[in-house]
């Protein structure tokens, strides 16, 4: 399947000059939404994984199927204050200013092998933050999955870790 067929690009949101690549276009066609699942899986299939950590939001709608066809546990990457247990925290910077994301502490036992699930991967500032907070609760970070990479971004570059991603825009 042409998954990138299944992507709608908008102009200028959410703002002059970029162009957001919608998701929510291949989500709604369950075909196209099984088979990028499988897709997903088969770029890690020689990878041993305990845990899929999904980053919030479009994170979770790919890594919860992924991490329940693979039979390993979920762990949600969320925005400050929506987790009610202790956290570690990872800030990141933005083109102005800079964002936190929260994990619980005890989402992850030390040593477990993670792979870090995201719709899209920029510049790679959301994905170096969940690396970290991952690292910061010993984990073994496998690698992160994305459906899609910006590759004019050089985010891949930035990343401490292997990036695998179903398809590419510029
Ligand atoms: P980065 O931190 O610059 O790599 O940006 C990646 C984060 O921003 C991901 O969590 C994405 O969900 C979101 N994002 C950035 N650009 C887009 C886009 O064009 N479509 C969907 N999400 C985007």
């Amino acid at each position: 399947m042409d998954f990138k067929e299944k992507i709608r690009s908008i102009k200028d949101y959410p703002k002059e000059g970029i162009t957001f690549r919608d998701i929510t276009t291949l989500l709604k066609d369950g075909e196209a939404f099984r088979e990028a699942i499988d897709a997903m899986k088969d770029l890690v299939k020689d990878e041993a994984i305990d845990k899929v950590v999904g980053i919030e939001a479009r994170g979770f709608i790919l890594g919860a199927p992924l991490a329940y066809d693979l039979g390993v546990g979920f762990v949600p990457i969320r925005k400050p204050g929506k987790l009610p247990a202790d956290t570690h925290s990872a800030e990141y910077e933005l083109e102005y200013g800079s964002d936190t994301v929260e994990m619980h502490v005890d989402a992850i036992e030390k040593g477990e092998k993670v792979l870090i699930v995201d719709d899209l991967l920029a510049t790679g500032g959301t994905g170096s933050a969940a690396v970290e907070i991952c690292k910061n609760a010993g984990a073994d970070v496998i690698g992160c999955l994305v459906l899609i990479e910006l590759d004019g971004l050089n985010g891949r570059d930035k990343m401490p870790v292997p990036v695998y991603s179903l398809m590419e825009f510029p």
